[in-house]
């Protein structure tokens, strides 16, 4: 995705930490063109992956996971953070560690929304230690479906979550793979 790579050199911002800022066209403020683009790779992709749901984490990974759905023709689930009272029915729990918070979260989904025998799709925007990525596709085991791969927009590949990704056994797909922040400028791997 060359056009995703440019607007990363153009408008990211490498922050302490080994975090990029990419707010300005996928954490805040959204470029809908690059992600329904995005959306359409993404289920290129996967297209023979028999995919029958995409399922993703509030709130950055909605949008991306949205498009990705659109172009799939299959509904997007996005887990939950907070529980809202209106989820008072039974649901799917795992406990999520985020690199960006310093802080564990509850995340959860209705029970309805994935069932046994889906064939689940994982969207998000960034990988980096494999927090986010595993906690859904330990939602995915509880609900007796499986995962058919993980799709991320940037992945920070000197960050092990790829690496346990593949230990996992599960297929990954990134848009940018970053090997490294240097000066403040991103190295693409
Ligand atoms: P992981 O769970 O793989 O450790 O981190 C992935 C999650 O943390 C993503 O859902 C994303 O919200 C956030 N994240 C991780 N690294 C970055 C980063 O460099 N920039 C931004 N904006 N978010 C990040």
């Amino acid at each position: 995705m060359n056009r995703l790579k440019e607007k990363i050199r153009r408008e990211g911002i490498v922050q302490e930490g080994n975090i990029l800022k990419v707010d300005s066209f996928l954490n805040h403020q959204i470029d809908p063109v690059l992600m329904m683009d995005m959306g359409r790779e993404f289920a290129e992709r996967f297209a023979t992956a028999q995919v029958t749901k995409v399922l993703t984490i509030e709130s950055s990974g909605i949008a991306i996971a949205l498009t990705t759905a659109l172009h799939l023709h299959v509904p997007l689930v996005f887990a939950r953070k907070k529980r809202s009272e209106l989820m008072k029915e039974e649901v799917f729990i795992t406990h999520i560690y985020s690199f960006t918070k310093k802080e564990t979260s509850e995340v959860s989904v209705l029970r309805r929304f994935i069932g046994p025998g889906e064939r689940v799709l994982i969207i998000d925007d960034f990988l980096a230690n494999g927090e986010a990525a595993l906690g859904l596709a330990d939602i995915v085991k509880q609900a007796g479906a499986t995962v058919v791969g993980i799709g991320i927009v940037i992945e920070k590949a000197f960050q092990p979550g790829g690496q346990k990704i593949a230990e996992a056994g599960i297929r990954l797909e990134s848009l940018a793979k970053i090997q490294s922040f240097q000066n403040g400028e991103v190295v693409f791997a």
